[in-house]
């Protein structure tokens, strides 16, 4: 039997990464077990000619495309939005567009002010100095002096708008409206180790650069240099519990198939809002046949996405195209609720670039505005490079029946139940789609737009993951308390999206990895006291 871990953390993606480099000064053994491999940045597709053709194979978003053999199937035919994540060191932040803006205060009291959800157990000022430290981990450029947000500091300056920000920042203007240059993990000045972002565009198929912060470059060297061991190929099954009810340690297959027992005195969660809920409801036993920590059968449910809605213009003049990151502006113009647009909440719109060379043509060929004959290279002509926009995050309230369940059938290779996804867009959010449509068709013609295609939600677009084990104080309504730790298990704790209570209207990695930090914080204080 493998030697007891103090600490077991399942998942090396953006919270198990900032977690454990967290606790690695406590200098206890702590042990990390992620399904999937390291990343050889000579492989990613920006490095070769084929880049377009490989961001729909083996490195598309979505795992039931890309199907390595360190992904797990996902059943989704019950849910609009099908799911986008990347299992490996770094999880989802390999492939993410680093797009970074932190909650606004509002986010942590919606019940309190518009009567909707749950207010989270802490608040912004709780996370402010845990966005702060990890800002200065992951590596943030922006602008400080945003009005959408209360005053912080931000290490690096802002991306370069390039010329797509740049004519959709004049349509806000003449329309009076907030924009502000994103907060990004990507680097502007050489920072940390990491040369800057040399436009290479493809961002969401991993930055062979080196400027994006993904944490397998950011928190895992620092982590492992200060004595956390990272055991990668080792996939979970599930979690074990002893007489007394507390978790003992996990089981996980290795790469080539063969079981293994790693007992633990914590067990911690960092599998996403996904994958966390799926590995505690394949822990069944007889005192919690529902699932680890399912007392309340709240785990699994209130799974939450943001509807992700593109409106994008089509422009005379030559724009970026795909040369760049994939957003450095946003607008927080329609966030905060107000009622007389007919529904609640609101949403961010983040500028985004525009098509790749290959993209055009497909969707041209696709939509028809490209035909095939004498017409070709004209049409071609006319919108190669000539089109951009705006992706607008609708916040997503929590739903009981928007859940992940295990599919009876579906296994991974390892025969692990897959997760099961059942979702369905919700009214409100159908009336922030026509709204966000509306209105940002609006801010394009404004810009000089002469035509605006619109989509949403974008049947691809679940890449934020929330809301399967939420924090509260009443173990009745809720997954964990409000360091992270389960109700019902004194020494299981959860640290990634899965966490979230409610979705806010902005991408959500920024708190999910200050949430990691100040629950290692939590934990490193109350350590002597822990399981009482
Ligand atoms: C294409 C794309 C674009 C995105 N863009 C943005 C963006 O611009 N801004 C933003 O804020 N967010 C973005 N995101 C979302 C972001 O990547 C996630 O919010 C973030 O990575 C979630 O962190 P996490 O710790 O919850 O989980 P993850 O980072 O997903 O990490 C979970 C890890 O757990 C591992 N794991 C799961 N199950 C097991 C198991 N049974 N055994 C062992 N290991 C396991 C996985 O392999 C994975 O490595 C994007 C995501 C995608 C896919
Ligand atoms: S645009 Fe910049 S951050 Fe994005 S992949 Fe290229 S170098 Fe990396």
């Amino acid at each position: 039997m493998a030697d007891i871990a103090d600490v077991v953390i399942i998942g090396a993606g953006a919270s198990g990464a900032a977690f454990a480099w967290s606790m690695a000064e406590t200098k206890m053994r702590i042990v990390c077990l992620e399904q999937g491999d390291w990343n050889n940045p000579a492989d990613f597709p920006a490095t070769r000619r084929d880049a377009e053709a490989r961001n729909g194979g083996d490195w598309a978003i979505s795992p039931n495309r890309r199907q390595r053999v360190t992904d797990y199937p996902i059943a989704e035919d019950a849910s609009c939005i099908k799911v986008a994540n990347f299992n490996g060191v770094g999880g989802g932040t390999v492939l993410y567009g680093a797009h970074t803006p932190r909650f606004h205060p509002s986010d942590f009291r919606v019940k309190s002010l518009d009567g909707v959800a749950e207010d989270w157990p802490i608040d912004y000022a709780t996370l402010a100095p845990f966005y702060d430290l990890n800002d200065r981990m992951m590596g943030i450029s922006g602008l400080a002096g945003d009005p959408a947000y209360p005053p912080k500091t931000v290490p690096m300056p802002p991306l370069p708008m390039g010329r797509s920000s740049e004519i959709v920042g004049r349509g806000f203007n003449k329309l009076g409206w907030h924009w502000w240059p994103s907060d990004s993990t990507i680097a502007s000045t050489d920072y940390d180790g990491r040369p800057p972002c040399i436009n290479l565009g493809l961002c969401t198929a991993g930055c062979a650069q080196g400027a994006k912060g993904s944490t397998d470059i950011t928190y895992w060297p620092k982590a492992i240099r200060a004595g956390v061991e990272l055991r990668t190929r080792c996939r979970v099954r599930e979690i074990t519990i002893g007489p007394d009810g507390m978790a003992t340690g996990v089981i996980y297959y290795d790469a080539d198939g063969i079981e293994h027992f790693q007992p633990a005195h914590i067990v911690v969660m960092a599998c996403n809002g996904i994958g966390t809920p799926r590995i505690l409801l394949n822990s069944k036993s007889e005192r919690f046949p529902n699932g680890l920590a399912n007392s309340s059968d709240q785990l699994g449910r209130n799974l939450m996405f943001h509807p992700y809605v593109s409106i994008f213009g089509w422009f005379h003049d030559e724009l970026d195209g795909e040369r760049g990151p994939d957003n450095a502006m946003w607008s927080h113009q329609f966030y905060e609720t107000d009622t007389t647009r007919g529904f609640t909440r609101g949403f961010i719109w983040e500028f985004s670039r525009g098509q790749g060379t290959a993209a055009t043509a497909i969707d041209g060929l696709q939509t028809g505005t490209i035909p095939w004959g004498p017409a070709h290279h004209e049409a071609y002509r006319r919108y190669h490079r000539r089109g951009t926009g705006l992706g607008a995050i609708l916040e997503d309230l929590p739903e009981p029946n928007n859940r992940v369940t295990l599919d009876p059938t579906l296994t991974d290779s390892n025969g692990i139940p897959a997760p099961h996804i059942a979702y369905t867009l919700s009214d409100n959010s159908r009336r922030m789609i026509d709204f966000a449509i509306a209105r940002g068709t609006e801010v394009l013609k404004a810009a000089g737009a002469y035509a605006v295609e619109s989509e949403g939600p974008l049947p691809y677009g679940g890449w934020h993951l929330m809301g399967t084990a939420r924090m509260g104080r009443n173990p009745q309504t809720s997954v964990v308390n409000e360091w992270g730790r389960a109700h019902d298990v004194k020494n299981l704790f959860v640290i990634d999206g899965s966490l979230f209570v409610t979705s806010a209207g902005v991408n959500p990695t920024p708190t999910i990895q200050a949430l990691a930090l100040y629950i290692a914080d939590t934990m490193k204080q109350r350590l002597a006291t822990l399981f009482e």
